[in-house]
């Protein structure tokens, strides 16, 4: 399917999604896509602790500061992600929502404050150390799905795993799992090229889901769904962050995602962040 030797281009957002930054090895074997990030052999792979399927954890932001050119796209914000809830990060758009994910999934640093995640400061982290926390930690769910077109539903969701360090037959059933999730189980072997833009985003909530992480991070989510596409992923972050005690962040200005939520935490354009 992929063939032999040569390169595959991976999307960036399945590598940011893992915190894989790096070349890695691909391969397909009866059916399943198996790929491990060059650098990292099974052995660090199994001495890394076992989170899987595990609640949530605190994420909290500690007066946070981040800048481009002397501009502060986020000025002192603090704020908690709590475990077991989904909270909306809302504010008009340049507030900074973007870049305070960006910031949590510890995809960028900030200029001034910390986040700490479980008790771990990632700015105190080497790269190295932020992306193996990132992998084990943090699904984040891009604005653009960041799917390969001729990969199917189900080998695009197996392949975010296997960059995780996830393969054969436990990420082949996670896929399914998370493809059933999220509605598109009768999906799953269609190529995501002939996808709908609504299913595009749903395979990407379910290479998320099913990396099982404490927390879930999504960057305006609903932005490419209709309506009841975007009832039915609320209603689906809801009970995930409820019933697996999930942190669940979505950056949104969609009242409907914003109807499921615990906690809304507003920003405003270069002014302290207030938390409900
Ligand atoms: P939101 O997601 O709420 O729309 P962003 O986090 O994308 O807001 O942006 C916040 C502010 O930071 C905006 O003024 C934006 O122009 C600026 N910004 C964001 N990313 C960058 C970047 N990489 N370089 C320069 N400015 C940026
Ligand atoms: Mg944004």
């Amino acid at each position: 399917m992929i063939g032999s030797g040569g390169w595959l281009r991976l999307p960036e957002e399945a590598l940011l999604d893992a915190g894989i930054v790096d070349r890695a090895t691909v391969t397909s074997r009866e059916g399943v896509v198996e790929l491990r990030p060059l650098g990292i052999t099974r052995a660090s792979v199994l001495m890394l602790p076992d989170i899987e399927g595990s609640a949530g954890a605190v994420v909290e932001v500690r007066n946070v500061t981040r800048s481009y050119s002397g501009d502060a796209a986020l000025d002192a914000v603090t704020a908690t992600f709590k475990p077991g809830q989904l909270t909306v990060v809302t504010g008009p758009s340049g507030s900074g929502k973007s870049t305070l994910l960006a910031l949590v999934a510890g995809l960028d640093v900030p200029d001034e404050g910390e986040i700490v995640v479980d008790g771990v400061s990632l700015s105190r982290l080497s790269r190295d150390a932020r992306a193996r926390f990132r992998r084990d930690m943090i699904a984040f769910i891009g604005q653009s799905p960041g799917l390969t077109g001729f990969l199917s539903a189900r080998e695009n969701v197996e392949l975010g795993l296997a960059i995780r360090g996830v393969e054969g037959i436990e990420a082949h059933e996670r896929a399914i799992d998370a493809l059933v999730a999220v509605g598109l189980g009768e999906h799953a072997d269609r190529p995501a090229d002939n996808l709908s833009a609504g299913q595009r985003e749903r395979v990407a909530v379910a290479r998320a889901l099913a990396a099982r992480t404490p927390v879930i991070l999504a960057d305006e989510p609903t932005s490419r769904v209709d309506v009841a596409q975007a009832l039915t992923l609320g209603g689906l972050f809801s009970d995930i962050a409820h019933e697996h005690g999930t942190t669940f962040v979505c950056a949104t200005h969609d009242a409907v995602l914003i109807g499921f939520a615990d906690e809304d935490v507003q920003l405003r354009t270069r002014s302290p962040v207030e938390s409900s």
